[in-house]
């Protein structure tokens, strides 16, 4: 049977286990994240597909299984692309970490195309797409996720012409002047202006693609309407006032959708409400007695604005003596897989920066920062956001920044100080935080003083404001949302249009 959903998703949708020497697919043990998300909207379908890739060697080529079914909710199998340990590397590693991200997060001078296998991307895109057309019935919704498949659209495309194609960026998407310098933009605008839809997190972002496309095909504005609801449409570096949600290309029209994922936070609090989890926030709190906690929560990566954190929280204790012995900031600082070079130079940077301020500063009873380079289990990091008086988080860039609506959640509108970067998706739809520019000395200084003298009254005030947002547009509410606008899509040429309407 042919399925009307299709999913292209660069990981796949379950933990893979090995038990008495049968391999397993069992649902992910941790429910957090976007993925059980994506999954519930096989719910509604008779027949649905997962597309990703798994890396195998020549061994397990022989008897790869492509096909896998889920032990699992939902009416749906998860067909997966094997791709070599070269193919990965160039594919993930390189093209898309060594090209693509410097350039979606605004930082050209990391950019290196050099190294970047242009054909190897295409050839990986083309897999998908040919598995996606394999799969989908002929109407079939197919629904791409993030730039590593900005191609697989014009695939789908040229064999799937009444498909309802939709395509939702993860990241951020930078101005037409830093997304020019990719030497393939045309062919992504190509591929991308073949969707019936393309999603951002947030108006900023649309707006960019929207300026890539005029400055690259000849495109034409049908619609654009006034930002509105919980987004803030002026004043702080991302706001966008207005937004266009139509264009046309090629007598196709092509539907721009901006809203950010939101976090789980039913899921959230069940967790913080364990008994367990409430003991080892009393530890936590224990061991702190009475130190003011810091978290700064997030992975290595030179976007992630770690080495501002570090170096302002240096600066915390330098022009503050009164704060020694009384403050501790909890990094953690995932670092990447093996195999990503570009993030060697972050690492050890932050290793070296927090041995600098430790050493600097550290007593034989007190340590100022604990660095965890190791992933947090998500239960114990609920924990520290739970303890924590002020959440840090402050990327140079980010498409949106989970963790941030996370602490809000964890502290349920009661208490906390949130010190976020204006230059994250989130920023636009959290303006009681205490929004800062990471990229100034003086700002940066600036916030960490206010989160620390903020009265429990205002904490209050703005932290239960923050609550009601991120409970109000939580990832069901984001879920439903595009449910809605997928009913109503038909992939529709403009010829056709008119004819209806005439
Ligand atoms: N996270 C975690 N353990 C850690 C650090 C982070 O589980 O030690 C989770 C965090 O809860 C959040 C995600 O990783 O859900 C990071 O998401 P975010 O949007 O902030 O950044 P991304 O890594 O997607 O760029």
């Amino acid at each position: 049977m042919k399925s009307s959903l299709v999913i292209l998703y660069h990981r796949e949708p379950y933990d893979e286990v090995v038990k008495d020497g049968k391999t397993l697919y069992l649902p992910k043990k941790s429910p957090n994240g976007i993925v059980p998300t994506l999954k519930s909207f096989f719910a509604d379908v008779n027949q649905g597909t997962w597309i990703a890739w798994k890396q195998v060697n020549s061994k397990q080529q022989a008897k790869f299984e492509k096909r896998v079914v889920v032990e699992d909710e939902g009416n749906y199998n998860v067909r997966r692309i094997p791709l070599t340990a070269e193919q990965v590397k160039h594919f993930y590693h390189i093209t898309s970490k060594e090209a693509f991200w410097p350039i979606l997060h605004s930082f050209p001078w990391h950019f290196t195309s050099e190294t970047s296998d242009w054909e190897n991307f295409q050839n990986i895109n083309r897999l998908f797409a040919e598995a996606a057309c394999d799969e989908a019935a002929d109407d079939a919704l197919i629904w791409i996720h993030d730039y590593n498949l900005w191609l697989a659209a014009k695939y789908i495309r040229e064999h799937k012409p009444n498909a309802r194609i939709a395509f939702f960026h993860h990241t951020p998407f930078p101005s037409v002047d830093v997304f020019n310098i990719l030497p393939w933009r045309e062919e992504i605008v190509e591929s991308l202006l073949c969707c019936d839809v393309v999603g951002f997190h947030i108006p900023r972002y649309s707006e960019n693609f929207v300026n890539v496309a005029r400055s690259l095909k000849e495109v034409e504005v049908v619609k654009q309407e006034k930002v509105s609801g919980h987004i803030t449409p002026v004043g702080i570096a991302l706001a966008e006032p207005e937004m266009v949600t139509k264009l046309r290309y090629k007598g196709q029209l092509v539907n721009i959708d901006a809203f950010p994922v939101g976090t789980n936070p039913q899921y959230i609090l069940s967790i913080l409400h364990k008994s367990d989890t409430e003991a080892r926030l009393e530890q936590i709190k224990q061991e702190l007695s009475g130190r003011k906690l810091v978290i700064a929560a997030g992975r290595v990566d030179y976007v992630k604005g770690n080495r501002e954190v570090l170096e302002a929280f240096g600066r915390l204790l330098e022009r503050r003596p009164e704060l020694l012995g009384k403050i501790n900031l909890v990094m953690t600082c995932v670092q990447a897989a093996a195999g990503m070079r570009v993030y060697k130079t972050a690492q050890s940077q932050i290793e070296q920066l927090v041995g600098k301020i430790n050493g600097r500063f550290a007593r034989l009873d007190w340590t100022p920062i604990r660095l965890f380079t190791q992933p947090i289990p998500f239960a114990d990091l609920l924990c520290y956001y739970k303890a924590a008086d002020v959440c840090w988080t402050t990327p140079l860039r980010d498409g949106l920044n989970l963790v941030a609506k996370e602490y809000v959640v964890s502290h349920e509108g009661k208490n906390g100080a949130l010190i976020l970067s204006e230059f994250v998706g989130a920023a636009v739809e959290l303006p009681q935080a205490i929004l800062t520019n990471p990229y100034s000395i003086d700002r940066m200084d600036e916030a960490i003083d206010r989160a620390l003298a903020m009265s429990p009254e205002e904490q209050a005030e703005r932290m239960s404001k923050m609550y009601e947002t991120v409970t109000t547009y939580d990832v069901k509410y984001w879920a439903d949302r595009l449910l809605g606008l997928f009913k109503d899509l038909k992939h529709e040429t403009v010829a056709e249009k008119e004819l209806v309407s005439s």
